[in-house]
Parts: structure tokens; sequence; C-alpha cells
């Protein structure tokens, strides 16, 4: 709950807002992940080890926040809202898929349901038929999709994402094309991107399955190593002393070192983890209390880890300060260049004027043979716009003078 929420004292806003978090916590279930999924692929599966998480640990998962959840449901609204309308005003004739039904590649344990399959006939009766996925994006990226290479080259990976997603459904269903169908949530406006079936992408995505599913089969492999080593460690702490020598214990050495050269053979138990990734390990994925990203640090010598928010607050405003300071850098060359206009042989101090306010004084300095400038950047606008300003006269030339608020000069 926000603030506003937390601290009202009237009764029935308290009731509604405890009703409505109520709903939002009801609404965080996290449901088995015993196949690989569609919906999930992004970015050609980009974190390998985070797909293996999904089929091993999806119990584990860190639950999504409040925020997270806000924004699926307002999806899942606008989903509803975008079906009834081109239904009902642009009489496409619509199946929505069943949400409890799944298309499945058995072999690469591999599923997915796109959102549904529109038909549209045109004037001369022809019938024109798509897979539909409905996406409900905000105005500012609604503006920023415009072409299938937009999504194909997006900077966000889950919008390269979505391409991704189209050929698993149309490889699934052995049909294409799909139609993004882009709804604003700002107004009602639609966008159809169109994405051709490509078998070849279709087939790494079943290759990526496959080698997921290696991971997973090994790795329910070494845990049932572990169990049967894990039982023979007991068995041996139960055998009295005095039927040690008996040969009981060397047997089961044996049977424990045997297992031990079978997990061994079998290692690593997962795939390797990426290059810490903000967007990904930090922000995304769900694996990432039991990933710990941050271990790759350490192997490169962490010593610190600041935690704390005002640290964090800190380092921001370095960030900030620091991109400001590299521009700054470009500017203030440029300025510096302006003051290679005049020469400082016949003219120790020069003004340059740019607009109606910024007056840059140069002061010509000797070094051995060559000068160097020192400036003093004045803004008019800051010293109460001054009427006048008076530049030094030329070797026996006339003075220049600037009326700033009629901006004309005059000799
Ligand atoms: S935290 Fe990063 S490296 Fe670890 S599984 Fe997630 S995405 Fe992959």
């Amino acid at each position: 709950m926000n603030n506003e929420q937390l601290e009202t004292q009237d009764p029935f806003e308290q009731e509604f807002y405890s009703r409505y978090n109520e709903w939002i916590q009801n609404e965080k279930q996290i449901y088995p992940h015993e196949w690989n999924r569609a919906s999930d692929i992004y970015d050609a599966f980009r974190c390998l080890r985070m797909y293996v998480y999904n089929r091993i640990k999806w119990k584990e998962q860190g639950a999504p926040d409040d925020e997270l959840v806000k924004v699926w449901k307002k999806g899942e609204e606008e989903e509803d809202i975008v079906t009834n309308y081109i239904q009902d005003k642009l009489k496409m004739t619509y199946y929505r898929w069943d949400q409890s039904k799944y298309l499945s590649d058995e072999k690469h344990r591999f599923r997915g349901r796109p959102d549904g399959v529109g038909i549209l006939k045109t004037k001369d009766g022809q019938e024109l038929r798509r897979i539909i996925d409905i996406k409900s994006v905000s105005g500012n990226i609604f503006g920023t999709i415009r072409t299938l290479d937009d999504i194909i080259n997006s900077k966000h990976w889950w919008h390269r994402g979505y391409y991704y997603q189209a050929q698993s459904y149309m490889g699934l269903m052995e049909e294409g094309p799909l139609v993004d169908l882009f709804s604003s949530k700002q107004k009602k406006d639609f966008k159809l991107i169109t994405i051709p079936h490509d078998e070849g992408v279709y087939q790494s995505i079943l290759a990526k399955c496959e080698e997921i599913n290696g991971w997973v089969d090994k790795y329910f492999k070494i845990q049932e190593l572990k169990r049967e080593k894990e039982e023979l460690r007991k068995v041996a702490m139960n055998i009295p002393a005095d039927e040690e020598k008996f040969g009981k214990l060397d047997g089961i050495e044996a049977e424990d070192e045997a297992l031990t050269d079978e997990i061994n053979a079998l290692l690593p138990e997962l795939p390797d983890r990426i290059e810490y990734d903000t967007a990904l390990c930090g922000k995304s994925c769900k694996y990432k209390d039991i990933c710990k990203p941050f271990e790759i640090f350490r192997s490169q010598g962490l010593k610190l880890h600041l935690t704390d928010e005002v640290s964090i607050e800190k380092a921001k405003r370095w960030e900030e300060l620091k991109s400001a300071s590299n521009e700054f850098k470009i500017y203030d060359t440029w300025l510096n260049e302006l003051g290679k206009v005049y020469d400082p042989e016949t003219q120790p101090e020069a003004k340059v004027l740019i607009g109606s306010n910024y007056v840059i004084t140069f002061k010509a300095r000797k070094r051995k043979d060559s000068y160097y400038y020192v400036k003093e950047v004045a803004n008019l606008d800051e010293l109460n716009k001054p009427q006048k300003v008076s530049f030094p006269s030329e070797a026996g030339g006339k003075s220049t003078h600037v009326i700033f608020d009629e901006f004309e000069l005059m000799e």
C-alpha cells in the first residue's frame, strides 16, 4: 500500500484499501513450471541459467512485487476491452484462446498459447485469417513501435521477445503469419505488426528447449546421486565399530567414491551466469536471490558492498554529475576555441558576445613562445541585464557598443 492508503483514518477508505490490498496479494500466485513456456522466451533465451531455474526452482522464485501485479492486471483488462472492441465494433470473427488449454510439443517439453485467432471477411468474400497476440502498451511505447524492425531491434529485451514469442506460437500452431495487435493505453488507437513465420528461428527456439531440458535432466540426476550419497553416509554412521572390521565400511566407501565420480562427470550443475546485467539480473530476474549474480564481482576482487540508501543516493548523484561534467567539457572546449578569433600579439584582451546575454572575456597570457587564454563568462541576465557593455578599442580604431534592449550595433 502507498503512504496515502496507509495513513488514512477514514473507516470507509481503510476498508476499501484493505480489500484492494488483499486482492493484490491473492493475485501473486506462482504456477508450476514443468515445461518451457513460449511466453517466457525473451531475446532468444539470453540467460540459459534463468531458464533452467524456471524449471527446477520455480517454487522458490521471488513473488512479483505489487506494482508488477498491478501492471499485469491492467494488461489483462485491456485485453478484454480490445477483444470486445474488435468483435463488436470491427465485426471480426475472433476465437479467443481457452486460458486453460495449451499447444504442446511433448518432445521439446514446450508449450504456449496465443491470445486468439481473428478472421476478417472482405467485401468480395475472401477470408483473411491471422493468429492474434494483443499487446496493450503505454502511449510512449505505442509511438516508438512502427515496424517489425522496431521490435526486432528494440533496446528493450522484452520487446525483442515479442518476435520470439510470435515465432513460438506460429511454430506450435504450424500456421502463420501472426499479428501483434498493439493497443494504446492512452487512447483508442491500434497498430498492427504482421510477423511472418520463420522456421529457422523456430527451430533455434526448439534447440534451446532441448538444451534447457538437458540441463534440467542433468540437475535432477545430480540431486538423485547426492541423495544416494547421503543415504550411504547415514548407513556408514550406523555401522557398529565392532562390525567395521568385516569390511562393510570398505564396500560403502567404494560405492561412495563411485557416486562422487559419477557426480563429478556430470558437473557443472547449472549453466554459467551471464555477465551481470542491470536490466535482466537486477530488475527482472525472479531468481537473483538464488543465483546471487553479485558473486561475479566477488571473483573479480569485490571488497566492499554498501547497501544503505545514503550510499546508493550518493552514487546516483555522482553518476549524474559525472555525465554533466563530461558534457560541460565539450562546451567548454568550444568556448575556448572562440578565443582564437583575435590576435593576442596586438590585443591582450577581447570579448565575444553570444546572443544577447553571454559575454566572454578572453585574456591572453604568454607561456614561453605561445599564448594561452583565461576566460570569464558572464550571463547578463543574471547581472540584471545592464544597458551597455563597452568593448575594448581595437588598436587605433573605434570602440563598439551593443545596446541590448534594442539589440543594435553602434559604431
Ligand atoms: S540473476 Fe542474472 S545470471 Fe542469474 S539467473 Fe538471473 S539473469 Fe541469469
